[in-house]
């Protein structure tokens, strides 16, 4: 994994670039903290941008796209509190002098440019931090919610410009937004930066579960077991793919760049992709994630909940393990389980692998109990990969039972 100290350090400049250009000209008073806020806020905002370029190099450099979406995340609450404080602070100030200037500057009701177009950027991203962590919304609209991000940072340079026309501060925050939106709009959005494949077969290890095999076009994805693509199905002679990329764990990778996906239909897009076709094109765009790629030397407990296999299911498909591993296999199905006899054949043939399936129950009683029954399991390193709220309730279990935060290790099969 490469140092996540430039790109850090990159980003935070970023982020305080706007209020360093100001800070020696504002007063010592509410009024001079409060513009200092929203400078700051400014910056965070348009720094927050710059970790939503998906590329996977990028990326790779805060340790993998979740990662990366982590301090997007970080940054963009931060940026959200700042913001509010801002006219808050103002208010501080103004209101004491009267009622009718704190009015006249501050107001959401008064009709202004300055007001409306602060008061606007303000109420977006409200709404936007509402549906990303409160609310929620199915992905596709939520995503085009938050896209409205970029348009409540261009009413916040609207309102910078009526305040005080355009200066060094505002240049120092406008260039960087400009980068991730352009590339956004010109680039990754408009498949730029992919790499063509075509489906050469299609199996069915399970109802509700399609495994599509690929065949690379051109140059294959340099990808390791465990990783994942973002892929986009196009057209088949009788299939309509749904265009828009969406992520998968490649679930096998073979020596000529072929990959497998094993996709389970848990929406409206993954449901379509159930009647794939071969010869249907597509476009993936990746390697991203660092799940299982570099681990310390330790034994380990694998804990994998339904099509949240895939990352350890890659991974044994290519090599055998080599510390003593506990995996534990929970899924709902109770007639064929995809990939149990695949699995337990591994488990067969080593030594070093023990195989548990559990059927999923509400309370995940089952889990426990076996996890309680390994030994010495607060020496252990845990990989868990599953929906987020299954891992949140095993996470605060092995957290209560001696387990230290740097010994579970997780990958989340959702990106807000
Ligand atoms: C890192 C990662 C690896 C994944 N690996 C696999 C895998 O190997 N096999 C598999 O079957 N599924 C995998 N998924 C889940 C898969 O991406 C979603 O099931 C799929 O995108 C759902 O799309 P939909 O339109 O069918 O469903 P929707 O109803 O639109 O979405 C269902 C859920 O999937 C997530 N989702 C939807 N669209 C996107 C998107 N464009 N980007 C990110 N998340 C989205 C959201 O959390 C949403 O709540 C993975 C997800 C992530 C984040």
């Amino acid at each position: 994994m490469r140092s996540i100290a430039v790109p850090a350090i990159l980003i935070i400049f970023v982020a305080l670039l706007p209020a360093l250009t100001v800070v020696s000209s504002l007063p010592l008073d509410a009024q001079g903290i409060g513009l200092l806020l929203g400078w700051l806020g400014t910056g965070l905002l348009v720094a927050s941008l710059l970790l939503m370029i998906r590329n996977p190099y990028w990326a790779s450099c805060f340790g993998g796209l979740q990662q990366m979406y982590r301090w997007h995340h970080g940054m963009g609450v931060l940026s959200f509190v700042l913001l509010l404080m801002h006219p808050v602070l103002l208010a501080g100030y103004y209101v004491p002098l009267g009622s009718d200037i704190a009015e006249e500057y501050l107001s959401p009701l008064n009709p202004q440019l300055i007001n409306i177009l602060g008061w606007l950027a303000l109420a977006i991203i409200t709404l936007s931090m509402a549906t990303t962590f409160f609310l929620h919304l199915p992905y596709g609209f939520w995503r085009r919610l938050h896209i409205l991000l970029v348009v409540a940072i261009a009413l916040g340079f609207g309102h910078i410009w009526a305040v005080s026309g355009f200066s060094v501060s505002l240049a120092a925050a406008l260039l960087p937004a400009v980068i991730p939106v352009g590339w956004r709009l010109l680039r990754a959005d408009r498949s730029g930066d992919t790499l063509p494949y075509e489906v050469s077969g299609v199996n069915h290890p399970a109802k509700h579960i399609t495994e599509v095999n690929l065949r690379p076009l051109a140059k294959p994805i340099p990808i390791a077991p465990s990783q994942f693509v973002r892929a986009a199905f196009f057209e088949g002679s009788h299939f309509q793919g749904c265009g828009d990329f969406h992520p998968y764990t490649v679930s096998h990778i073979a020596k000529d760049g072929g990959l497998t996906l094993s996709i389970k239909a848990l929406g409206d897009c993954t449901r379509h992709i159930q009647s794939i076709e071969p010869g249907v094109a597509v476009r993936l765009q990746g390697p991203y994630g660092n799940f299982l790629l570099t681990r310390p030397i330790a034994p380990e407990i694998w804990i994998a909940a339904g099509i949240g296999l895939t990352p350890f299911l890659a991974l044994l498909r290519s090599q055998p393990v080599t510390q003593h591993t506990d995996m534990i296999y929970v899924h709902r199905e109770s007639e064929r389980v995809p990939y149990e006899e695949e699995l337990q054949m591994f488990a067969t043939n080593q030594a070093l692998l023990r195989f548990h399936s559990l059927p999923m129950t509400n309370d995940l009683t089952s889990l426990f109990m076996r996890l309680e029954s390994i030994d010495k399991l607060n020496k252990k390193q845990v990989y868990l990969c599953g929906p987020p709220p299954f891992m949140a309730k095993v996470t605060q279990w092995l957290r209560e039972h001696d387990m230290q935060r740097q010994q579970i290790h997780f990958e989340q099969f959702d990106f807000r």
